[in-house]
């Protein structure tokens, strides 16, 4: 449902993501690991055209992302394009990136309204649907400002599942969480991985929930990937010496 064709992202003189390939398959949940700086958040940044590429080619459920065919050509995607392209797709940052002055359920509603047309009472239900997910039906009055880290992320979550995309997309969700706030929001996203159509790509640096969910782990560095397999493989029998070193820092 992913595919990157040899991309490369650059940033001026520094070369995020080098001739990348990489794909993941419908209902696939993918986590990247790695580095500071490999490049794991511009590959989620780029899927969410929140970055433009520099060469290669991105696919997205078929479609190229970046690109649209117009006579048999490809030629660089108009905004049209793009925003049909973004619907595919829901992301979770690490800083929850709420709108402050808006209420829960209106963080939530906003972009079904806006962007799908849906009227506002379509998208209150939609909103206590995902609020009940993720377990805060009870807080949809309240400003983001009043809930803690953890519940703010949940609401993050709802809100990109109002949109119910096919894929997900999570940026390192807990790590500005205070520790004992982590476990309720991987809680939400371990309930989600159960969904076999949902395609999720998560990047983490809780192993052991990596480990948990994933069907598949890649190590990032430098911009490409060093290593990919199942969790289990990855984590206990590394077979780069670079992957080896990274998951040391973590026993
Ligand atoms: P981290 O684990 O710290 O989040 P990351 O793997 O997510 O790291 P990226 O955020 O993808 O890394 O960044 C890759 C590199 O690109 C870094 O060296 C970063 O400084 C650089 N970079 C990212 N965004 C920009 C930007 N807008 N302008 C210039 N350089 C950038
Ligand atoms: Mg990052």
């Amino acid at each position: 449902i992913i595919r990157f064709d040899r991309v490369t992202k650059k940033f001026g003189e520094l070369t995020v993501l080098d001739a990348l390939d990489f794909s993941v398959a419908k209902g696939e949940k993918v986590t990247i690991i790695g580095p500071s700086g490999s490049g794991k958040s511009t590959v989620l940044r780029i899927l969410m055209t929140l970055e433009t590429i520099d060469d290669g080619v991105i696919h997205v459920a078929g479609k190229p992302l970046w690109h649209e065919e117009r006579d048999g050509r490809l030629v660089p995607a108009g905004e049209d394009h793009l925003r049909a392209m973004r619907k595919e797709m829901g992301m979770v940052f690490q800083q929850f990136n709420l709108f402050p002055h808006m209420t829960v359920r209106r963080n939530i509603t906003e972009a079904p309204v806006h962007v799908l047309g849906l009227d506002k009472e379509q998208a209150n239900r939609r909103a206590e649907e995902y609020l009940e997910l993720v377990g805060l039906s009870d807080q949809a009055d309240k400003f983001p400002s009043q809930l803690s880290g953890g519940q703010q992320q949940r609401v993050a979550i709802a809100r990109a599942l109002a949109m119910r995309p096919n894929i997900m997309l999570f940026d390192e969700p807990t790590s500005a969480l205070d520790p004992e706030l982590v476990g309720e929001v991987l809680n939400v996203i371990q309930r989600l991985s159960n969904e076999h159509d949902l395609t999720m790509l998560l990047v983490t640096h809780e192993m052991q929930f990596a480990k948990q969910i994933s069907d598949r782990v890649c190590f990032f560095d430098k911009g490409r990937i060093v290593e990919q397999g199942p969790p289990e493989q990855v984590f206990s029998t590394p077979r780069e010496a670079r992957t080896q070193e990274f998951l040391k820092g973590f026993l």
